[in-house]
């Protein structure tokens, strides 16, 4: 097996728990407990994202080696590793929630990768830790299968993300209520071995701060700014907090605006769910946009507020910052800077969304005007019932000088809902014509920059279920396949149109697809 030089900077530089016991507890004054992986029955390798493997300097053969899948399942370790759970808390659905922690996610170690990034490598379902509180510390195969897809799509459809290296199945069940409805019933499990710069969260500043450990707190922010915000040394130091807040605030902007572009909802945007690098974290109940609902929540735990829908992502993202500002506020003279800093997320925001409003219709500006062009082309997207995906590829293939509104035949889900709205469908065509019409790019550069902006490919929850069934009754290649899949969400992809079609009848209510929850 490649050697792997593990560096443990997180426990060398910040104050652990003195109880290596591996019992549920609050644990104050600390950030870190030790704690070992519980092994599992029989792993086996389901799946592996070569890009992260290659990465982290592991080959083909040791890929495919018992050793690989005992690793990332838990059993054993490589030298060097010294596994722990991380302590923080977070705001769950607007309340503060106390100490929450990693319940089920344990750290085996940080390496150099060959593309001169630090990874931290971490199991997520290896069984209990001192922060499990209730639960039992597993993950469930249909959960695993959906975070190990869904990061490594994310990560290709270029917006930040933490990765997956490899899922493992356990050869154990796990009892679940996948409803909370009083139906539990046992499901194969699974570990995913998900790899980041760090899965610091939002959560990990609220907790030391709202138990007032203020020495805890700036030696967190200080080890978070020295080890992964190295471009701030060059800051002033009574700026480096400030402007440490702001970079956190302008990322996160960018984020957010990622998924508005793409379609996704990330489910539970809770504070814990929230990475201090501005990465997308913590794949749960997610989903994507098929049919244009800026309502949509696939999380049934959310169902009746929907405080975590499509398009309040934004504000969302918002508040959860102003909880971070709340947490970071003992560190700050003054509020000044932390205002600032939420500001510049304002502003950014902003500005991505009119990158997105341009990249998405194929423009070389986006102008005032256009943000109610797709204002209007949102709407009759709702009112049409069309797959805002199949849209915008639509609308980057079309011929400008015939836009026909028969184009767009194949990518509504309710034929009267599109009879009902060809007439706005039509007058938008007209409009969009005469704004293309002013705009510098010829219609090849055109296509090619709307090509690139607008996938073709996303991990529509269906596709993931279809996978995850497959899965279910031994056939893991489905997964490998969607990765695949997934690997190239721009590109035409012959003999795969299958995978870029609308949701289909079957999947409209199904769980899974249109229904998830937390319970994973
Ligand atoms: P999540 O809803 O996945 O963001 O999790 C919220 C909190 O619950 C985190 O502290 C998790 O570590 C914990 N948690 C979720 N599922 C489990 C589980 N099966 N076992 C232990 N802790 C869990
Ligand atoms: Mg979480």
């Amino acid at each position: 097996m490649a050697t792997l030089h593990f560096d443990n900077a997180f426990q060398q530089g910040l104050p652990g728990d003195p109880d290596s016991r591996n019992v549920v507890r609050e644990v104050r004054g600390a950030l870190w407990s030790e704690v070992m992986p519980a092994p599992v029955a029989a792993p086996k390798l389901l799946a592996h994202s070569p890009e992260m493997a290659a990465i982290l300097g592991f080959d083909d053969v040791e890929i495919a080696s018992p050793e690989f899948a005992e690793v990332f399942a838990g059993n054993r370790l490589f030298d060097g590793m010294r596994p722990y759970a991380t302590n923080y808390g977070g705001h769950q659905f607007g309340r503060w929630a106390g100490q929450l922690g990693d319940g089920r996610a344990i750290t085996l170690g940080t390496v150099a990768g060959s593309d001169g990034q630090d990874w931290e490598l971490q199991l997520k379902g290896a069984g209990r830790t001192p922060y499990s509180r209730h639960a039992d510390g597993r993950a469930v195969l249909r959960s695993s299968v959906r975070e190990f897809l869904c990061s490594e799509a994310m990560h290709h459809l270029g917006i930040p993300t933490t990765r997956a290296l490899s899922l493992v199945a356990t050869g154990e069940e796990v009892l679940r209520d996948m409803f909370y409805d009083g139906h539990p019933e046992m499901e194969p499990g699974a570990v995913v071995c998900r790899v980041s710069p760090s899965f610091l969260r939002f959560g990990h500043f609220e907790l030391p701060s709202a138990r007032g450990e203020v020495d805890l707190l700036r030696r967190l922010v200080d080890f978070t700014i020295a080890r992964h915000f190295p471009e701030l040394n060059a800051s002033s130091p009574e700026h480096r907090l400030g402007d440490w807040f702001t970079e956190i605030c302008r990322r996160t902007a960018r984020l957010v605006a990622g998924w508005m572009r793409v379609g996704f909802v990330h489910g539970v945007l809770n504070t814990d769910n929230m990475s201090i690098l501005g990465l997308t974290i913590d794949y749960g109940p997610y989903g994507w946009i098929d049919d244009y609902d800026p309502d949509f929540t696939p999380n049934t735990t959310d169902a009746q507020g929907r405080r975590y829908r499509f398009d309040w992502q934004p504000r969302v993202a918002y508040w959860n910052l102003t909880q971070l500002a709340r947490a970071l506020s003992p560190l700050f003279a003054d509020v000044a800077p932390l205002q600032a800093g939420l500001d510049a997320f304002a502003e950014t925001y902003a500005e991505a969304e009119r990158v997105n409003i341009a990249g998405k219709l194929g423009l070389a500006e986006c102008r005032d005007d256009d943000r109610v062009l797709m204002a209007d082309l949102q709407s009759w997207m709702q009112a049409a019932e069309a797959d805002m995906t199949l849209v915008f590829r639509t609308l980057s293939d079309l011929p400008m000088d015939a836009l026909a509104i028969d184009a767009f035949d194949d990518v509504h889900y309710d034929v009267g809902k599109r009879i009902a709205t060809a007439g706005q469908l039509q007058a938008w065509l007209q409009r969009y014509r005469q704004r293309l019409a002013d705009d510098p790019h010829d219609a090849m550069a055109r296509r090619d920059r709307m090509r690139a902006f607008n996938p073709k490919y996303i991990l529509r929850n269906w596709l993931a279920q279809r996978a995850i069934e497959r899965a279910q009754q031994g056939d893991p290649s489905g997964i490998v396949e969607l990765l695949e899949v997934m690997r190239h969400p721009c590109d035409d992809q012959p003999g795969r149109e299958d995978f870029a079609g609308k949701r289909p009848d079957w999947a409209r209510n199904r769980a899974g697809c249109s229904m998830l929850s937390c319970s994973s």
